[in-house]
């Protein structure tokens, strides 16, 4: 196929997909100096990075299977990245109901230790052992901000009310929510400020090793255009797709392999009233969270399953809804039904595979392989979680310095991402500030400015007196002033990149509205971007 243009210069590095960890490792590189380049075939964060439980956690289950090193490495970064994004993320807090029928995954080391030291248990989870693996959690990873585990009375509080009366006593423990798209275009943002160069709907379809380079080829899926940029590293962070990319695109030989591993949630009304998140234990070993979502709304989740084919985009099946409803109702008084469910989502988990036996016990650690069998280096990037993208992408930046040697050191740590220049407790006094310095703004809107843009709320509202000021009015507090922004600064496309990943106004807004939204970002984005170059 001929292509329209060869790029000159040579990147230091290309990398290869647009989500936390693609966008993370761009950031990091481009900020020690390096030359980045960053394609992705859809929107940031179309596939797995929106589609997570949403939590900067340490993983309180992963103990179960010993990993210690996941869970002490997540649960120390989740203050760091929590200070350095205090508008995107906060700190929640999960209520631990406990039963006697609570069971073991079969298979856990724990319980097959347990099994062969105390047969008495017979599988069942003892009070005692989940307080212990509490302790670990609160010791483990050096807490600054986050309360420690506490007990509680159901029969008393409210966290005890939406619940059945058969539970009578909770543990209470600390980690932290994330607005998981937003934390990929915030990533995203920061390495094109500090240098980078991303592009979004373009797709790698091949790349070959020539003279110690890469030729990597890509095609503007817009225009259909191709062009090849050459780099003397890649970076294949393609999450579901990373085997595609190691054995389709690139053709190397290799025996790594990804096992996927499909998460779905569902999405109720909200089912009770309080801001603490649950965390049930079911009788078959798994565990899944109800978590009080977008202010009115319940988010529980997750399953596990095994999704053969990237290609195939997961959906939630009814079988896992029906599976998460039996699960929450086992628990809640009220009686969640199949209709309550107002919207559901599902991700492809892409782990290293490792061989286990289930799709529940597959290792979620990150796992960083090095190929240069060929000449140029190209860097495969397995697992992973949300809460560990920026020590992923320290640990991507170690491989690579032996290809660069005189790499500057990690800087990442502490260094805030655009809007979050303020402290975790300043966040209300930022809220009063823009209610007070734009007093037309309805409350519910100054908040949701300030979560998702933190310091740069400001920005989006210039010098708007009134609502009239903010442009086209789009339903649900969603004006033209915000879209523009979205266009200019946050790689916003079409509608579908505004209302379910650059924020959740789709759970407000009608199908109506949301094409109406489109038509205008459709008709209107040749202005809006040519007035930003202008
Ligand atoms: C159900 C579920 C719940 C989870 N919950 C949590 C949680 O609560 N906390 C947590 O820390 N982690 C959680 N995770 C894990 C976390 O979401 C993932 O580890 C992380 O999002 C993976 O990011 P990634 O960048 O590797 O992959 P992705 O986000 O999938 O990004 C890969 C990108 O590569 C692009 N791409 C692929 N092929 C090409 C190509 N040829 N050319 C250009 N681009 C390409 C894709 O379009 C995609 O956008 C969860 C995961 C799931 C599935």
């Amino acid at each position: 196929m001929p292509h329209s243009q060869t790029s000159e210069d040579v990147r230091d590095l290309f990398v290869i997909g647009g989500g936390i960890n693609g966008c993370g490792i761009a950031r990091d590189a481009v900020g020690r100096g390096l030359t980045v380049t960053l394609a992705e075939m859809s929107d940031l964060a179309s596939a797995t990075s929106s589609a997570s439980t949403k939590l900067f956690h340490g993983g309180l289950r992963y103990l179960e299977y010993f990993e210690v090193r996941l869970v002490r490495e997540a649960l120390i970064e989740r203050e760091t990245l929590l200070r350095a994004m205090p508008h995107i993320s906060w700190p929640m807090r999960f209520v631990l109901p406990y039963h006697n029928d609570m069971r073991f995954e079969g298979n856990t080391p724990t319980s097959k230790l347990l099994n062969v030291i105390m047969p008495w248990l017979k599988g069942r989870r003892p009070a005692w052992l989940i307080r212990f693996g509490l302790f670990m959690y609160d010791n483990l990873g050096g807490r600054k901000i986050l309360p420690a585990t506490s007990t509680v009375d159901l029969r008393s509080g409210p966290e005890g009310a939406p619940l059945d009366d058969k539970f009578a006593k909770a543990y209470e423990y600390s980690d932290c929510w994330i607005e998981d798209s937003r934390l990929v275009v915030l990533n995203a943002r920061d390495a094109v400020a500090r240098g980078a160069q991303i592009m979004t709907r373009t797709k790698v379809i091949k790349a070959e090793r020539v003279d110690d380079l890469w030729e990597v080829i890509i095609e503007d899926l817009d225009t259909n255009e191709t062009k090849v940029v050459r780099a003397r590293m890649l970076i294949n962070a393609a999450g579901p797709w990373v085997g595609d990319i190691i054995h389709q695109k690139l053709r190397v030989n290799s025996t790594e392999d990804v096992r996927l591993v499909r998460g779905s949630h569902i999405v109720t009304r909200k089912l009770y009233d309080h801001d603490k998140c649950y965390f049930f234990q079911g009788t078959d070993g798994r565990i899944i969270f109800a978590i009080p979502y977008e202010t009115d709304f319940t988010l529980i989740g997750t399953t596990d399953a095994d999704h053969e084919d990237p290609s195939v985009p997961p959906i939630c099946t009814d079988d896992e809804r029906d599976y998460l409803i039996d699960f929450a109702n086992g628990y809640f008084k009220s009686t969640i039904k199949a209709e309550d469910v107002v919207w559901s989502y599902s991700g492809v988990r892409p782990l290293y595979d490792d061989g286990a036996s289930s799709a529940t016990a597959a290792t979620r650690d990150y796992t960083l392989k090095v190929d240069n069998t060929g000449g140029a280096p190209v860097l495969n990037v397995f697992g992973g979680k949300i809460t560990t993208y920026r020590r992923l992408a320290e640990s991507a930046m170690d491989k690579v310095k032996a290809y660069f040697p005189d790499l500057p050191d990690k800087w990442t740590a502490g260094v805030a991402l655009p809007g979050g220049d303020f402290e975790v407790s300043a966040f209300d006094i930022k809220v009063a500030e823009l209610s007070h310095d734009y007093a037309f703004l309805t409350p519910t809107h100054a908040l949701r400015l300030v979560r998702a843009y933190g310091t740069e709320a400001p920005a989006i509202l210039g010098t708007a007196q009134s609502y009239t000021d903010l442009g086209k009015d789009f339903g649900a507090n969603l004006y033209e002033a915000e879209i523009v922004w979205l266009m200019r600064n946050e790689f916003a496309r079409t509608a579908e990149d505004v209302v379910w990943r650059r924020s959740k106004l789709g759970l407000r807004l009608s199908a109506d509205q949301i094409s109406v939204l489109d038509e205008w970002m459709q008709a209107n984005r040749a202005d809006v971007l040519r007035k930003d170059a202008a």
